[in-house]
């Protein structure tokens, strides 16, 4: 809020210049335009114009405190925000041209517009637009297309409701309400009723849904969806997660982690597991080296930012860096030069001073003495504090020892680290489906590595006794890297705890200085080529090296990301791929980034892959549900774009539209549902050991899923089959779509040519809707076939080749 703008100013400033108060030392400008010697604001030439000045909101740095209460005592409308800046403190001040003349003159700096008066059009116009839209959308009672209407159980056996359902007329004043019943046979509502949220994304109306699953007491048959504009809709109401999976055998033995592992000991059990199980498993080790769990050591000296330095090694720490001192010495003897003196690996400082013996050097004086000594800038370079020019006088401090700042035990090697992928099969010779399961992208995500060691020890611990795992070993070629991240993951167990990105700094010296040590490094899952941002897409940052979303210098410029990438090209059979996450609990895959103008998404996947991915979900998530009864939400399962957010350059995009990989993510760690308060909470990154081991146990489930839907799609060759349906028939008009018996993506022909890959594919309805359809204004005999995710087509017809084998059926038209 800004101050109420002093009436009448003008006369006032008049007064007091006229007074002579203010007048020394302003320029002409300020003197003859707020004298009133030209209307403020007025063109060349003198017209005098009728129209109040043009304001605008603009930001001025002014030294102090002072100055701000000066230029409001002088009646100027300062808005409520001030924030410390370089040199001094900016606010912003509501002002015409002639009032920012006179600010100038004062001697401030006057810098950019907050608000211009062009952006005051342009929001008055977006204003009417939208009353406009909202008017024309509330004209007539909205349709209303229900996407999801789910119940399910979770933990404790608590019955939940999900429901969500996209209005045409998606404005803010049309309320979204829905009832339930309490079963086959009972009436409407007399379950309960909740109102609905509006879910917008990047500016885009997505659709309605409930923030989080409503508990009910008994499942639900139907639901009615009504909006206050008038739109209605009942539907059924079906089971999520609903399928029982196949018993294991009564020897299946699981729960082999009791205690958070850092990655030394991660892959310290992998290569135990290697060793253990020779004919099954070999380590295979991947090319890209990390810049290893080490930094250069440092120290900071002094207090206020124009009187501080920094150095840094240029051995690491671990290296001989630890082992330097800097001492700042006060000669205590007038006039003074600075001088650098290094005996050993003690660097000593000795300060200028004055006839009077004050000292003077100033920390740029000091930086200066330090880079151009030889002795000294072979083993350290230092800096200002944060791009300060350094002009403080700095103050002599004892000899100070730099440091790494790394505390993780000798144990912990400091050299670059071998990352490696445990190879699990008994086949590995590429002639199977690959399945590649990663973990912990992210450093602080600490159950993530746990989940994929459970799951190697499940597959090869189970191998003698349990025919599924027997078959899932058999017949698949499994890749499981624990731990993406080691580096990063130490530096979290050991340094900082919420550490997500790897450790290197790709920081300037204005960000370098150790203070900022726990915001360097990239986020992995940014760092990929497809969707990236340095192609212009949203939820990573390409600029700001302390972001923790932070790109990188380039795509693909962290070894972390390029042994994923390696990994695939290696073993193009890799056609499965599992990116575990912390947390929230989810169930994701492609699209998962967009461009926030317009929210342009990277391709949607086709139909026959969609259903595919929810088919698998069911598959998959019902595995997971098994440990403890815990349901991933039916909101929580989609694109990432859909129910998370979009994340610029991350790898399961990489994989799917780069390598054609199925590139699911999972979040572990959902909600729990608090029975007593009745809410869900959060579990966060790091949670005490006991619910850590329950996530890593129930998605080590979800991973053993996972592999079982590699495995059906490795020894699925059922060809689909298909239906063509009439949808909607009006005069001069026939709309029609297609089902099949399976997940498949329909290719069709509507001018009796022969259908192939290249022919339209049946598209979906919209976002979270299954099979859209076609529509046709004549007599046409439509030509099709189906194909399913492993390929195969429906009759095993030959789309690239001559046979006639593909379905036909005339559709008509009133
Ligand atoms: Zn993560």
């Amino acid at each position: 809020m800004s101050r109420r703008r002093p009436v009448p100013r003008r006369p006032r400033l008049v007064a007091l210049l006229t007074t002579g108060a203010l007048v020394i030392g302003l320029a002409p400008a300020f003197a003859a335009s707020s004298a009133g010697a030209e209307p403020p604001g007025s063109p060349p030439g003198g017209s005098v114009s009728s129209s109040p000045p043009g304001v605008s909101l603009v930001k001025v740095v002014v030294p102090d405190r002072a100055a701000v209460d000066r230029l409001t005592s002088l009646g100027f409308d300062v808005a409520e925000y001030t924030r410390p800046v370089d040199g001094g403190v900016e606010i912003h001040v509501v002002a015409d041209a002639a009032d920012t003349t006179a600010i100038t003159a004062m001697g401030y700096r006057v810098g950019d517009a907050v608000t211009s008066p062009s952006d005051v059009a342009r929001n008055r116009a977006e204003r009417s637009a939208t009353i406009a839209a909202d008017a024309s959308a509330l004209a007539a009672a909205d349709s209303l297309t229900v996407l999801r209407a789910e119940w399910f159980t979770s933990t404790d056996d608590q019955r939940f409701l999900s429901v969500e359902v996209k209005t045409d007329a998606p404005v803010a004043t049309n309320i979204l309400t829905v009832q339930w019943d309490s079963g086959p046979g009972t009436a409407m509502g007399s379950g309960g009723s909740a109102t609905m949220s509006r879910f917008v994304d990047a500016g885009q109306y997505m659709y309605h849904r409930f923030n989080a699953p409503v508990p009910v007491t008994s499942a639900p048959s139907k639901v009615t969806i009504t909006s206050t504009v008038g739109g209605s809709v009942t539907t059924d109401v079906s089971e999520w997660l609903g399928t029982p999976r196949k018993a294991p055998s009564p020897h299946y033995v699981s729960d082999f982690v009791d205690h958070y592992m850092d990655p030394t000991e991660i892959y310290g059990r992998f290569a135990s597991l290697a060793k253990e199980f020779p004919s099954l498993t070999q380590l295979v080790d991947l090319p890209n080296k990390t810049n290893g769990y080490r930094r250069a050591a440092q120290a900071t000296f002094g207090t206020a930012a124009a009187s501080t330095l920094y150095v840094t090694s240029k051995a690491w720490g671990h290296e001989g860096g630890n082992d330097l001192s800097v001492a700042l010495v006060n000669p205590g003897t007038p006039s003074s030069a600075l001088s650098v003196a290094v005996a050993g690996s003690a660097i000593t400082v000795t300060l200028a001073t004055s006839s009077s013996g004050a000292v003077t050097s100033t920390a740029a004086q000091v930086v200066a003495a330090l880079n151009a000594s030889p002795a000294s800038s072979a083993v350290l370079s230092a800096s200002t504090y944060r791009g300060n020019a350094g002009a403080g006088i700095v103050a002599a401090a004892a000899s100070t020892r730099l440091s790494d700042n790394l505390n993780a035990p000798a144990s912990v090697s400091r050299e670059p680290f071998q990352v490696q992928a445990l190879r699990i099969g008994k086949a590995r010779d590429g002639s199977r489906t690959g399945v590649f399961l990663y973990c912990q992208e992210h450093a602080r995500e600490w159950v993530t590595p746990l989940v994929c060691v459970e799951t190697a020890e499940r597959l090869l611990r189970n191998y003698q006794k349990d025919p599924t795992t027997r078959k899932l070993v058999d017949k698949l070629d499994i890749f499981i890297v624990p731990s993406i991240n080691p580096d990063g993951a130490h530096y979290s167990f050991y340094d900082f705890a919420s550490q997500r990105k790897n450790m290197t700094n790709h920081c300037g010296p204005n960000d370098s200085d150790p203070a900022r040590r726990t915001s360097w490094g990239v986020d992995i899952n940014r760092n990929f080529s497809v969707g990236s941002v340095f192609d212009g897409f949203t939820g990573a940052s390409a600029t700001n090296c302390l972001s923790g979303t932070f790109a990188g210098p380039a795509e693909l410029s962290e070894p972390e990301a390029r042994n994923e990438v390696w990994l695939v090209k290696q073993f193009p059979n890799i056609k499965f791929a599992m990116n575990t996450h912390s947390y929230g609990g989810y169930f994701m895959w492609p699209p998962g980034a967009y461009k926030a103008a317009g929210r342009e998404l990277l391709p949607p996947v086709e139909l026959g892959t969609e259903e595919f991915f929810w088919a698998a979900s069911d598959h998959i998530l019902s595995a997971v549900k098994e440990w403890r009864g815990t349901a991933i939400w039916p909101g929580q399962t989609g694109p990432v774009t859909d129910v998370l957010y979009s994340a610029a350059g991350n790898s399961a995009d990489e994989l799917w539209y780069n390598h054609g990989i199925i590139g699911w993510d999972f979040e572990v760690g959902a909600d729990i549902w608090n029975p007593t308060a009745k809410r869900f909470e959060a579990v966060g990154f790091q949670p005490p050991f006991a619910e850590g081991h329950e996530e890593a146990m129930e998605f080590a489930g979800g991973q053993i899923g996972i592999l079982e839907v590699a495995l059906a799609h490795e020894t699925d060759s059922k060809p689909p089959s298909s239906t063509l349906s009439v949808e909607k028939q009006q005069p001069g008009s026939t709309s029609f779509t297609f089902a099949t018996s399976e997940p498949a993506t329909v290719y069709y022909t509507l001018d009796g040519s022969r259908p192939t890959l290249a022919s339209p594919k049946l598209a979906p309805a919209g976002l979270r809707e299954g099979a859209g359809s076609v529509t046709v204004t004549d007599r046409t005999e439509v030509r099709w076939f189906s194909v399913d995710i492993a390929g195969n087509t429906e009759s095993r017809y030959r789309p690239d080749g001559n046979g006639q084998n593909y379905r036909r059926q005339v559709v008509t038209v009133q």
